[in-house]
């Protein structure tokens, strides 16, 4: 008789979303005709830049004629986009990051998921709290969580750094030693971001305690500050201690065409043994490539139409922010994010639950949103609120809410 992983069925209930899901569902059944505003799930709602989309046609084409057909895409992705974000991401920034450290993949959702694989099962994990849901459950997935305690919403192998106003949403070194810390900035959900003197220190303490930094970037394109780091690799030594996420989701609307990256650099080492390389087997043996149309697409984001482009989406969204960030803070609201980032995290009013919270907007206000505690135990008390709806959407949202 087969037996299965039964590490998922340690993972507790069900997925955040699925959650909200099924909320708003049982809700707008019963009330057909109110109109919901969802400032929950971070999608973005503005269509694909006209240059990209003038490139997926174009990439289409290149598909009807033999001579320019593609098959399977290069293991690591196709050198026209690899140079492309090794020229803009890296280059540009002065960072020392090569083309071929780079492995361009279908988003930074499975790769953050996967990259764990590479690590002993044994490795002690750090993480944020709150913390984006995929880095630990992909580590429960594959066994590295240790026991769940559902009272207090932790698993007993990894190690929580709490993010909260008192220190500002970023998180102090660890006590304990972790082997894999996760961060991300700017940050999901909090939309916290650290400045590059504060990277420094996680990136000398990584190196310092011979552990690995996850660095996910996915939201880079947001950050309109001048101190905060568009990259880890713009501090010094990250290049032995740190794997950087990236996607095309939030900066370019790629979440339902999906493209993304992770860099590798080739001096980060386990001994003798390259991380890169074992990232490169992996890829080699269990991914056949992001679609040739999508990478020429995501090629056009580095042109200098898309640039501009792009530049104006994300001023769009943070046009939004900025409405729900000075709506809710002129109603007395404690608001933070927005700033760097597509999200604003509120604390709940009147000592509701994130949860209490989530029905009381939904039914008096009937605005979806996202309840902290979903996001790890220190997001209890807190609330997450997207800026990628439409402006009139989010201004009427912001409308209703402070009505309430
Ligand atoms: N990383 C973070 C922090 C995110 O918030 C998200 C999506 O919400 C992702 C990664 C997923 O990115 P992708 O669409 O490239 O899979």
């Amino acid at each position: 008789m087969f037996k299965i992983n039964d590490n998922y069925l340690k993972l507790p209930g069900s997925y955040l979303f699925s959650t909200i899901a099924k909320k708003v569902n049982a809700f707008t059944e019963a009330n057909p005709d109110k109109k919901i505003i969802r400032l929950g799930i971070g999608d973005v709602t503005q269509p694909l830049a006209p240059a990209i989309i003038g490139k997926l046609h174009d990439a289409v084409e290149d598909m009807a004629h033999a001579e320019t057909f593609h098959g399977y895409a290069p293991d690591l992705g196709y050198e026209f986009l690899r140079s492309a974000i090794a020229r803009n991401d890296y280059a540009d920034r002065g960072c020392d990051i090569g083309a071929d450290e780079i492995f361009v993949s279908d988003g930074a959702k499975c790769d953050s998921s996967n990259i764990q694989e590479i690590f002993a099962l044994d490795n002690k994990i750090a993480v944020c709290d709150p913390v984006y849901p995929v880095y630990v459950d992909s580590n429960v997935m594959a066994g590295r969580t240790g026991t769940y305690d559902p009272k207090a919403e932790t698993w007993s192998d990894v190690i929580y750094m709490p993010c909260t106003a008192e220190n500002d949403f970023a998180p102090q070194l660890p006590e304990e030693t972790p082997d894999l810390i996760y961060l991300c900035y700017p940050n999901n959900p909090t939309g916290s971001t650290i400045t590059k003197a504060q990277l420094q220190e996680w990136v000398d303490y990584a190196n310092k305690v011979g552990a690995v930094i996850i660095y996910d970037a996915a939201y880079e394109a947001y950050i309109s500050e001048p101190d905060v780091p568009h990259s880890i690799y713009e501090c010094e030594g990250a290049r032995t201690c740190a794997i950087e996420l990236r996607s095309f989701s939030k900066n370019a609307g790629f979440t339902g065409v999906r493209l993304g990256f992770t860099v590798i650099p080739k001096d980060l080492k386990c001994g003798d043994v390259a991380l890169h390389s074992l990232w490169a087997r992996r890829h080699g043996t269990k991914y056949n490539g992001a679609p040739y149309i999508v990478q020429r697409a995501g090629e056009a984001v580095y042109s200098p139409e898309g640039k501009a482009q792009l530049k104006e989406q994300v001023a769009y969204y943070m046009n939004n922010a900025k409405v729900i960030y000075e709506g809710l803070k002129s109603a007395g609201y404690t608001v933070s994010g927005g700033v760097n980032a597509p999200y604003i995290w509120l604390k709940t009013p009147d000592g509701m639950t994130s949860w209490e919270f989530f029905d009381h907007l939904l039914e008096k206000a009937n605005v979806v949103g996202t309840p902290g505690s979903g996001f790890g135990p220190s997001g209890e008390g807190y609330f997450r609120l997207t800026a990628f709806g439409n402006y009139e959407n989010t201004v009427e949202a912001v409308e209703r809410i402070k009505a309430l």
